[in-house]
């Protein structure tokens, strides 16, 4: 007997059930006892001031009135009696239920289950609780019409019984005691036969803890045998590389400082590094990147920075030969669109070490590139890349340390599930000097309003953005839609200004084309779909519109916003929107309070949930069963200071604890299946 059996040897399971059980995703027992309660039914009792109007309730308390019975009409009967709850009282009523009189007895504690009145604190009694199941909380399963709660209680009581031996504890008993948690066993009774609210609550807490203690134990075993893998020290010139900080045409920042020490640390140890470094739009996380390359290439390796689009990595390759503007550091550009002569010498050069750092898109992980020691790989705006696409990134280059920028910020939870893995930098800083980019929300009936102040910035010699939204159901109609808005401001703004337009129907290439033809202000406005969302620097730019702003997420919303606000000039936000719901106008509101990307990224996860705010695909967040990362934050970190802790204090030459391991290690990656 084991809890991996299947269902099937539970009596009572026949083939019919066993498909229905299947289709519940419950294949063992092990499945069947971790299929948790969603909620309890309101058996439970609680307080006069824990509940609404018209809801249904119990209400334990003393009977503090002598309980009247009265008769009217035809046959009719009320039975009025008060109860004592804690300190409030509450007048119970029953109707045409006489026989309850000789339930209810001054100074004696009685269970009503009823519906309660709010403003008139009364209870509309519906029914006396037997004694001994006041207490009694009955648990609702997820079920399903073949599988219904009834037999789903009946079969995990089956269960529990049969096994409840054999569930051994998964959570060292020293971490136990310290956080109160119940056994496995006793956590297992309290989820799904609870005594009262309270062993519920005790259970919950315990079971949501098991499962993150399993979950950051996985990850923190994973991160250890990968940085005891792939590690190596790259051993940069600190002299060399103060100086060229002393070249740069700016001071950093102190943000920027901290993060480059990290990151520098980080290159020096002998394990592999795994980083990911936030920072808002404008941080400067460029020059970081810039400064982790040359410590890379100090110490006689190679570096490579990826980006997702071939105008972001000329623009990078520009900026990174401005600020190496020494002899002895060679930088190439490696596009998607360079004829084969000109590759093929690159390519060469880059396999006999002469090229010191590599910059490019998807080009870079093409099969035939070998790089002569490839130290540290860059991914600019890692999100916009697939899990696959990173983990080819090590593959070529044999396993270099990874430094993964976003400028999406990463709200704790997310950092410490999603992206669990890896250490976290933060540049939560803004260069000095930067004027804030003001955000007005405006109504439909004001586009006019927008419309004529962009013309006031163009005439001073600015460029303007117009963002029109990617509707999901059709890209066709947001091409359309782009299209109608590119032909009003065209002869809106001719002859004086050109409009560009930008969609996602466009080639790369022609997306690049326009991107560059902006840049040169060949055009002043340009009309887009999100396709500008990534850091393209138009420093000219002064003015972001953004229509039917209400459709996107308010970390997009904060990338387009991004855009502005990277040069001189004060630069502006105009959301036009009227949104319908709640949600909206709470975005829109939350946008026009702050400029803050983490507070912004907060209140979204708040208002969206966790998957939404980095894409369900990419954000590899696991689904807990019980555990809610978000809510019960503080728990997760918790249980990954506890996972961490015991990771290093592992005793890797003692082999009876490394099976102990393997076995741990096996049974949560089977848990987590899903996660990769
Ligand atoms: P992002 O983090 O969005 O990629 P960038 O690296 O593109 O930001 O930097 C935005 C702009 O700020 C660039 O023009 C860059 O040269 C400038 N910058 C970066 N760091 C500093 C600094 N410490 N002081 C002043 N300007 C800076
Ligand atoms: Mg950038």
């Amino acid at each position: 007997m084991e809890l991996n059996d299947s269902v099937e040897t539970l009596s009572g399971v026949g083939p019919k059930r066993l498909d229905g059980l299947h289709h519940l995703g419950i294949f063992t027992i092990e499945d069947l006892l971790s299929h948790f309660p969603l909620r309890y039914s309101d058996l439970a009792t609680k307080l006069p001031s824990q509940v609404g109007s018209g809801e249904k309730v119990t209400f334990k308390g003393i009977v503090s009135s002598e309980p009247v019975l009265a008769r009217y009409g035809y046959r009719k009967t009320r039975i009025n009696f008060r109860l004592l709850i804690e300190h409030e009282n509450v007048a119970v009523t029953f109707f045409n239920q006489p026989w309850v009189q000789d339930k209810i007895h001054l100074g004696e504690e009685v269970a009503v289950y009823g519906t309660y009145e709010q403003r008139r604190q009364t209870l509309m009694g519906i029914r006396i609780l037997a004694k001994d199941s006041m207490d009694e909380l009955q648990a609702t399963y997820p079920a399903s019409k073949e599988i219904p709660q009834k037999t789903l209680k009946v079969l995990i009581e089956q269960a529990l019984g049969k096994y409840k031996t054999l569930l051994v504890d998964l959570i060292p008993e020293s971490i136990r005691i310290r956080y109160q948690l119940l056994s496995r066993v006793e956590m297992m009774f309290g989820m799904h036969v609870p005594k009262d609210g309270i062993q519920a609550q005790a259970a919950r807490r315990t079971a949501s803890f098991e499962e993150f203690f399993l979950f950051q134990m996985r990850i923190q075993l994973l991160k250890m045998t990968d940085q005891a893998n792939h590690g190596r020290s790259i051993k940069f010139d600190n002299n060399k590389l103060k100086k060229f900080i002393q070249t740069l045409p700016f001071e950093l920042t102190n943000a920027q400082k901290k993060v480059v020490n990290e990151i520098v640390a980080d290159l020096r140890r002998p394990k592999h590094m795994n980083r990911l470094l936030q920072g808002d739009v404008g941080s400067g996380k460029t020059v970081v990147a810039a400064l982790a390359m040359y410590a890379a290439v100090s110490a006689g390796m190679q570096a490579a920075l990826m980006a997702p689009t071939e105008i972001l990595a000329q623009q990078h390759a520009k900026t990174l030969s401005q600020f190496f503007d020494v002899k002895d550091v060679r930088i190439e550009l490696l596009t998607g669109a360079m004829k084969a002569g000109p590759r093929r010498q690159i390519l060469t050069d880059l396999e006999n070490g002469e090229i010191d750092i590599l910059i490019g898109t998807h080009a870079l992980i093409q099969t035939d590139i070998a790089f002569h020691n490839l130290g540290l790989a860059v991914i600019d705006e890692q999100h916009r890349f697939g899990v696959k696409q990173r983990a080819k990134l090590r593959e070529i280059g044999m396993n270099p340390d990874i430094l993964a920028m976003t400028a999406t910020p990463i709200p704790r939870t997310l950092a410490i599930t999603a992206y669990g893995e890896m250490d976290v930098s933060v540049i939560d800083q803004l260069p000095a000097g930067r004027r804030p980019i003001k955000t007005e929300w405006l109504r439909n009936n004001e586009f006019d309003n927008a419309i004529k102040f962009i013309q006031k910035q163009l005439e001073s010699g600015a460029q303007a953005y117009v963002v029109t939204p990617l509707i999901e159901e059709s890209e066709t109609l947001d091409v359309q839609n782009a299209h109608a808005v590119y032909e009003d401001l065209m002869q809106y703004f001719a002859p004086k200004y050109q409009v560009g337009l930008l969609h996602g129907r466009l080639s790369n290439q022609e997306k690049d084309d326009v991107m560059a033809a902006f840049k040169q202000n060949e055009f002043q406005v340009l009309v887009a779909t999100t396709v500008i969302e990534v850091g393209v620097d138009v420093p000219n730019s002064s003015v972001m519109l953004i229509l039917d702003a209400d459709r996107f997420g308010l970390a997009q919303l904060h990338q387009l916003r991004g855009r502005v606000g990277r040069g001189q000039r004060q630069s502006y936000t105009f959301l036009i929107s009227d949104p319908k719901t709640q949600f909206g106008i709470e975005r829109m509101e939350a946008m026009v309070q702050t400029t803050n990307g983490f507070v912004l990224a907060q209140k979204d996860l708040e208002l969206r949930g966790a998957g939404d705010v980095l894409g369900n695909r990419q954000s590899g967040l696991p689904e807990f069963k019980v555990g809610d990362p978000v809510n019960d934050l503080i728990m997760m970190e918790t249980a990954q200071q506890e996972a961490i802790e015991m990771v290093n204090t592992l005793n890797w030459a003692d082999q009876s604890e490394n099976l102990q391991l393997s076995q741990f290690l096996s049974e949560t990656m089977e848990r987590y299946r899903n996660f990769d």
